[in-house]
């Protein structure tokens, strides 16, 4: 038993033995004389392997090393043929697409492993093909979702050649055809960008997609700078994955944001290793190469490193499956290497950690899914942000707080240009009898805004007018903006601070902060005329028409209680007390004491008639009841009407301008309040629309102190539209002026800056800051409450109220009137009631002397 053991580990041990691979084992490199970094990574990647033991432990790789030309095709496939000859396991290299295909078809034929480290766009799924490059359109995908994570909306790309293209195609792609345009541009020829660069600067982009060669980034990106397209609004995607190879150093501290995809993280221990290894590399490949100063791995060269390990690893696990025997072949005989296949099977099946992270493959063979780092320039160079990969995409690692305390960093060593606007009270020239210059010449709410927020950012500034003085309004033909925002589009101010609206189309073409001030669009017009109190007020609680129904009420119940009266037997009564059976009875209740007694209740005074009867006594006791009401009524309603003084306003609201044209009304010209009205779906504003268009002379002003003076000139005839706290600083000082109704829509003032700038977050925050201080409200009161003229209004409004429980003549008089009335009445008919009773006791007189003297 214990011998056929032993023959058995015997056999095994053999077995083993005999499957090894030779002690040498030959792979060639194909180099071109410019690839001078893929030569050594190659060689030192062999050395590595063969120092490694773990590896390869019985044999030792030998590169094989041909340089050509890299348009050389011809010399190509003899130095291929050459190495073939030589007996080599594997083939890597060349670079260039020329020779690389010739290669291929030569490696194929023969069936030898041909391993490449290039962007190849052609996908091709060759048997004998390794490619390590990134999976072209994986990659293309890489720069989609850095795109969309930033949310661009219009980009411009500049390309080398064709092959920039189809790096970019995905990118190209996955642009609807909704959205806005991009621009394609090729850089040309020659080493002078400028001209092409000037035209992207004019065409006001600032969202670059660079794809071009490594060598050429520097001498673009210095020429953009130089042109002025390097600005802190400025973005940069660029495509190389060798970003950090080129000297950004000039560009650190524009605040433009460069950013790109690395495959290498040049911090990772073994790329260190290798960096140091080469920087401190013997004479030899000192002699070699020119990588002495250079302390960056390019990609390709990482991917060729990882390429050589690839094949060791792979060799390795082939090893352990069958004995290997690597022979010559001749390009001239029909004659295959039968390991080829299977040892590109293995590195298609092979996972293993590079310097260009996990190397694995699809099943097409293809290495779809890889990793990356997105690197942004920083004032301390490039720094990694975030990562990406082609499962979940992007990643961003930077901390909200990191990014806000990078920009904070740069506002403080910048000087914005703060462009402005006169408009009271947010900025106006300052009183002075001495020459003022820069900022001291202006003063007001936007001025001491921004004197704030620099305080608390730490930034410096210039104040500059807007030369057209306007607020900034698209010309729909010729799709330009004036005043304040041509200037942030132009980049020749940083910053716009007035009162300037945030409105949908200013917010597509630049960034707003959150707003400062909230307000909405309402009426200004002239005070209403104070009307006379009316001498007969006291009839004012009442309407005509209950003055009417108390009048008929009065003489109805009168003529009620009269008639009751004779019908009721109780009301007759026995004339003498004394004579108990009279020949006639008396009723009190006459035409004029039925009168006397319902006025005498109304009047609240009674008299001394009073009713017996249920009747009477009925109808009595309901008209006292309609007399208390009416009287408390009256009372109550009373007071209001003669202490409220009666104002006479034409109109009250929107709707009442809106349905007269006598007055006419307006608002500032190409503001956002003319634009309100021009874009709304609401009948009555459109309606306003259309009469502010048609009238003439124009109802339009060019600036708001010219809408306030047409407001005071025209006595009435003219409203102005403006906005509620524009109107609230006015009417402070303009006791004559009033607002008139509420506010018809509800908005806000925001700081505007230049699209993308990277400052709105700090801005934005420091303006809540100030909010949530108070400051904000402590500004406003000074500005529109305190200084210039503030509160010289309030003086009125309070005298009116303390004194308008005091009632003049002019409110009662029309009582004394009544009174007056009254009296000459009663003596009028005093003076007739004498003629009367005179002309009737003559009458009986004369009758009874005639009598007599008969
Ligand atoms: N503040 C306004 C603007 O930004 C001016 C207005 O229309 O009343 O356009």
């Amino acid at each position: 038993m214990e011998v056929r053991i032993s023959i058995v580990v015997a056999l095994v041990t053999l077995c083993v033995y005999v499957s090894g691979l030779p002690d040498v084992i030959r792979i060639g490199g194909l180099f071109h004389p410019a690839d001078d970094k893929q030569e050594v990574a190659f060689r030192y990647a062999v050395e590595k392997i063969n120092n490694d033991r773990t590896i390869l432990p019985r044999s030792k790789l030998s590169a094989q090393i041909e340089r050509m030309s890299p348009q050389d095709s011809f010399h190509a496939s003899k130095k291929v043929c050459h190495l073939l000859r030589s007996g080599v396991a594997a083939i890597f290299g060349p670079q260039s697409a020329h020779t690389a295909s010739h290669v291929q078809s030569i490696c194929d034929t023969m069936e030898i492993p041909h391993l490449e480290t290039r962007w190849d766009y052609r996908l091709r799924r060759e048997s004998c093909l390794v490619n390590l490059y990134p999976h072209p359109t994986t990659l293309s995908k890489a720069y989609v979702d850095l795109v969309k994570a930033w949310a661009w909306k219009s980009f411009t790309i500049i390309y080398e050649n064709n092959e920039g293209l189809v790096r970019l195609q995905e990118l190209l792609k996955a642009h609807g055809p909704y959205e806005f345009p991009i621009t394609v541009r090729q850089l040309g020829e020659g080493s002078d960008y400028r001209p092409l660069l000037k035209q992207i600067k004019n065409s006001a982009e600032s969202h670059i997609v660079l794809d071009c060669s490594t060598e050429r980034i520097y001498d673009v990106l210095k020429q953009a700078q130089q042109i002025g397209m390097m600005s802190d609004y400025h973005s940069y995607l660029i495509t190389s994955l060798d970003l950090h190879g080129v000297d950004l150093e000039e560009f650190k501290y524009g605040g433009t944001n460069i950013t790109a995809f690395r495959l290498v993280d040049p911090e990772g221990p073994d790329v260190k290793r290798i960096v140091r290894d080469w920087s401190l590399g013997d004479g030899r490949r000192k002699t070699d190469s020119n990588l002495d100063n250079n302390t960056f791995v390019k990609a390709e060269t990482a991917l060729m490193y990882d390429a050589v390990h690839l094949f060791a690893k792979a060799l390795h696990d082939l090893d352990t499956s069958q004995q290997i025997d690597i022979k010559p072949l001749s390009c001239d005989a029909l004659d295959t290497w039968p390991h080829g296949y299977s040892l590109i099977n293995y590195m298609k099946i092979v996972e293993m950690r590079g310097l260009t992270g996990v190397i694995k493959f699809d099943h097409q063979g293809f290495r779809s899914d890889f990793a990356l780092d997105i690197i942004d320039l920083s004032r301390e160079g490039l720094k990694k942000i975030g990562t990406w990969n082609s499962t979940e995409g992007v990643n961003f690692t930077r901390t909200y707080g990191e990014a806000y305390t990078q920009i904070v960093e740069i506002i403080q060593n910048k000087t914005f240009v703060v462009s402005t606007i006169l408009s009271s009270p947010y900025c106006m020239r300052k009183d002075s009898s001495e020459k003022l210059t820069g900022n001291a010449q202006f003063e007001g709410y936007a001025v001491d805004l921004i004197h704030e927020i620099s305080r608390i950012l730490g930034f410096n500034y210039t104040i500059k007018l807007a030369p057209d003085g306007r607020y900034g309004s698209l010309n729909r033909e010729t799709k330009e903006w004036d005043g304040m925002m041509k200037e942030l589009l132009d980049q020749k101010a940083d910053l716009a601070v007035a009162d300037l609206t945030i409105t949908y189309d200013r917010e597509q073409a630049v960034d707003f902060t959150m707003p400062f001030m909230n307000l909405g669009i309402s009426i200004l017009y002239r005070k209403p005329i104070k009307q006379p109190p009316n001498l007969f007020s006291f009839l004012s609680p009442l309407s005509l028409d209950v003055w009417i129904y108390m009048a008929t009420a009065y003489l109805g119940v009168s003529v009620l209680l009269f008639i009751l009266a004779r019908f009721s037997p109780y009301e007759w009564d026995n004339p003498h007390p004394c004579n108990s059976e009279p020949d006639v009875l008396e009723n009190q209740f006459t035409l004029l004491n039925s009168l006397w007694f319902t006025i005498g209740s109304l009047m609240q005074q009674g008299s001394d008639i009073a009713p017996k009867a249920v009747s009477t006594r009925m109808v009595a006791g309901m008209w006292w009841f309609f007399t208390l009401i009416m009287i408390s009524s009256y009372t109550a309603n009373l007071a209001a009407f003669l202490t409220v003084e009666r104002m006479d306003s034409p109109i009250e609201s929107a709707e009442d301008l809106a349905k007269q044209t006598k007055i006419k009304y307006g608002a500032l010209k190409d503001g956002s309040t003319a634009a309100f009205f021009r874009d709304s779906n609401f009948s009555t504003y459109q309606r306003m629309w259309s009469f502010m268009e048609s009238a003439r002379p124009t109802v339009f002003t060019m600036s708001n102190v010219e809408g306030v003076d047409r407001v005071v000139k025209g006595k009435g005839s003219y409203a102005f539209l403006m906005e509620s706290t524009s109107i609230e600083y006015v009417i402070e000082r303009n006791c004559e002026l009033t607002q008139v109704g509420g506010m018809l829509d509800s908005k806000g003032y925001g700081i505007a800056m230049p699209p993308t700038s990277p400052f709105r977050t700090a801005i934005s925050g420091a303006i809540l800051k100030l909010q949530e201080e108070g400051k904000l409200h402590i500004l406003k009161t000074r500005w529109w409450k305190e200084k210039r003229g503030g509160g010289s209004c309030r003086d009125d409004t309070t005298k009116a109220s303390s004194t308008a429980n005091e009632l003049g003549l002019a409110n009662v008089g029309g009582v004394f009137v009544v009174l007056m009335g009254g009296m000459g009445v009663a003596c009028v008919i005093a003076v007739c009631e004498f003629v009367w009773k005179s002309r009737k006791v003559a009458v009986e007189e004369r009758v009874s002397s005639i009598l007599h003297d008969t």
